[in-house]
């Protein structure tokens, strides 16, 4: 790649209008953690200790390290239910054995081997960065020296939509968000430990998508590759959503 062509990375950066008191130095983080030790830490206590030796999640999520679809919120999830991996994108590459770092397929290997997860949920969101990212270097215009190359991993279903005259100009990013986490199952398939959990009924794998505008959770069909909104117990908020 041409490095000189590179798009900067802050054209994926957010408006500036979007001025939020957001913790930005040591004293708010502890300011956080101290609030973590009165209230949440102090309700979960037992089962901390209880995890002191070892964790047993069920279920690992693979997610966007985005700061506004949290897995463990989302989910509502405790301590030691949720095995996450966060990446650009929520991307899982292909199976790849031959040398390199994988940080990805370790986590992977961790969580199906030793782990033995019941299941994988890919969970993609509204508005990510990665896949606008690799909107843009489909338009010539390849977004950052790592970014560029990582987000290549959703290049077949960016292309699927890109030669889908059905779908139109606005609806390409949420259409490749949803083909992403597509995508990223059919290379968690190419995992032969991955392959052969599910093939022995031992493990499943699941898409999600979530909706940050809404905070809305949208699951996929294994079929047919669609997402639907999932029925909250809260009519009055999903009446509110669709409004
Ligand atoms: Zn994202």
């Amino acid at each position: 790649m041409n490095e000189k062509r590179l798009i900067p990375v802050e054209t994926l950066a957010s408006p500036a209008h979007m001025s939020i008191d957001f913790a930005d130095d040591a004293q708010d983080l502890i300011a956080g953690y101290r609030r973590f030790r009165a209230h949440r830490y102090r309700e979960a206590r037992d089962l901390f200790y209880r995890l002191r030796d070892g964790q047993q999640p069920a279920t690992m999520i693979l997610a966007c390290a985005d700061s506004r679809a949290d897995p463990a919120m989302i989910f509502d999830a405790a301590p030691g239910e949720l095995f996450t991996v966060r990446n650009v994108a929520a991307l899982a590459p292909p199976y790849d054995p031959e040398g390199g770092v994988h940080g990805v397929s370790a986590a992977l290997e961790f969580a199906v081997t030793a782990l033995q997860v019941k299941q994988i949920v890919v969970m993609g969101h509204g508005g990510c960065g990665g896949i606008a990212a690799s909107l843009a270097a489909a338009a010539d215009r390849p977004v950052g020296k790592f970014i560029a190359p990582w987000v290549e991993i959703a290049a077949p279903a960016r292309d699927a939509v890109l030669a889908d005259e059905s779908i139109a100009r606005k609806d390409w990013q949420e259409a490749v968000e949803h083909g992403a986490v597509g995508q990223s199952l059919t290379n968690l398939m190419g995992f032969p430990f991955v392959r052969e959990a599910v093939e022995r009924g031992v493990l499943q794998l699941n898409g999600a998508w979530f909706s940050i505008g809404k905070g809305e959770l949208h699951w996929r069909d294994p079929e047919t590759g669609g997402f639907s909104v999932v029925a909250a117990e809260d009519p009055e908020l999903d009446r509110d959503n669709r409004m």
